[in-house]
């Protein structure tokens, strides 16, 4: 197996994050890479930085006007006068904007869909550089093993023009496109805890990708207001997007099946390459979980999945700062290459 990891991503350093009212630090912090780096060293897997690809692969994803937003909207903010730290957006359009607004505090709540995606000083290039990551990994697998993309911000609640919930660039989807351009016949399987908005909503009218997103109470839970079993897709993507909801605080048990479901029907879609959407928030200790899943059930998984045997892209979404961060991707990786015919 091969792993990929930019150490320019560690420019990424938010700080705003809200919750219950109260500013609080954000969880998603460059330690997390380097405890996930840590997993790696330990497993014998070499670490390599990935190539430069420009944006022709974002943009296989991402709106134009969105890329050039992400880019250069702190240059902008921080020359209007008394800004803070951070690009956050005050106003959002929620249903009612079709117009796309000129003005700086307009863009942003166009592009910005939540309070949990402030863009700082090295956020775009962090962004692009795990866009970046997603790309090599997916590069290396055509031969039918695996590759890890230790991605930093994480990718899945980002959709082709809004940011959200840490994600600003979908790099598992940035992954799929380019095993798509590859020739691949892609699935996505998504297992993060939380549901996966940001990859449905890239293939819900097309279809090109079949997504599979298992997660925590929707409806319950961030994103809140997606990820239901009837959420099917439309038009061209009638059918291929599939959601397996598990309430929270479900067992470790109940997730494992959850998680053999959603590979059987990626499996079914007759796909011939998996990008494996990785959120270790699953596990019980998380800070931001709401599973009751153990170490021992995210390594059942990784085997699980890895008896599809296919050409597999594991992209690292979500999972913090709780104890074992560095034990639970020790253990999927474990349980993956296991028993995978690759190793
Ligand atoms: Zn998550």
């Amino acid at each position: 197996m091969r792993a990929f990891f930019a150490a320019e991503t560690d420019a990424h350093a938010p700080e705003f994050f809200l919750k219950l009212g109260k500013v609080v630090p954000n969880e998603e912090r460059a330690e997390r890479s380097k405890r996930l780096r840590t997993a790696l060293d330990g497993l014998g897997v070499a670490v390599e930085t990935p190539g430069h690809y420009g944006d022709e692969p974002i943009l296989a994803v991402h709106s134009a006007r969105y890329l050039e937003f992400l880019k250069g909207i702190y240059g902008e903010w921080s020359s209007l006068p008394a800004a803070g730290p951070e690009v956050v957006a005050n106003v959002q359009p929620r249903h009612a904007g079709t117009q796309y607004p000129p003005g700086i505090i307009g863009r942003m709540g166009w592009h910005m869909g939540d309070l949990a995606c402030p863009i700082g000083k090295g956020t775009a290039e962090a962004a692009c550089r795990a866009a970046d990551t997603a790309v090599a990994a997916a590069e290396t697998v055509s031969d039918g093993t695996l590759a890890y993309a230790l991605c930093r911000p994480p990718g899945h609640h980002a959709s082709a023009e809004v940011a959200g919930g840490h994600c600003y660039l979908n790099n598992s989807a940035i992954a799929a496109e380019r095993l798509r351009a590859n020739g691949a016949r892609v699935a996505i399987l998504d297992i993060d805890v939380h549901h996966g908005n940001g990859t449905q909503s890239i293939y819900y009218r097309n279809g090109n990708v079949t997504t599979v997103s298992v997660h925590a109470g929707a409806g319950m839970f961030y994103p809140w207001f997606t990820g239901h079993p009837d959420e099917r897709g439309e038009g061209e993507g009638e059918g291929a997007n599939h959601n397996i909801s598990v309430p929270v605080g479900a067992s470790g048990a109940a997730w494992q099946l959850a998680v053999a479901d959603g590979l059987a029907v990626a499996v079914g879609s007759g796909a011939d390459a998996l990008v494996l959407a990785l959120g270790l928030d699953v596990h019980e200790s998380d800070p931001l979980g709401a599973l009751k899943v153990s170490t021992h059930d995210i390594f059942v998984a990784g085997e699980i999945i890895g008896r599809a045997a296919l050409p597999t892209v594991v992209v690292q979404e979500g999972g913090y700062l709780g104890p074992v961060l560095t034990e639970n991707l020790t253990a999927f990786l474990g349980g993956l290459r296991g028993s995978h015919p690759s190793g």
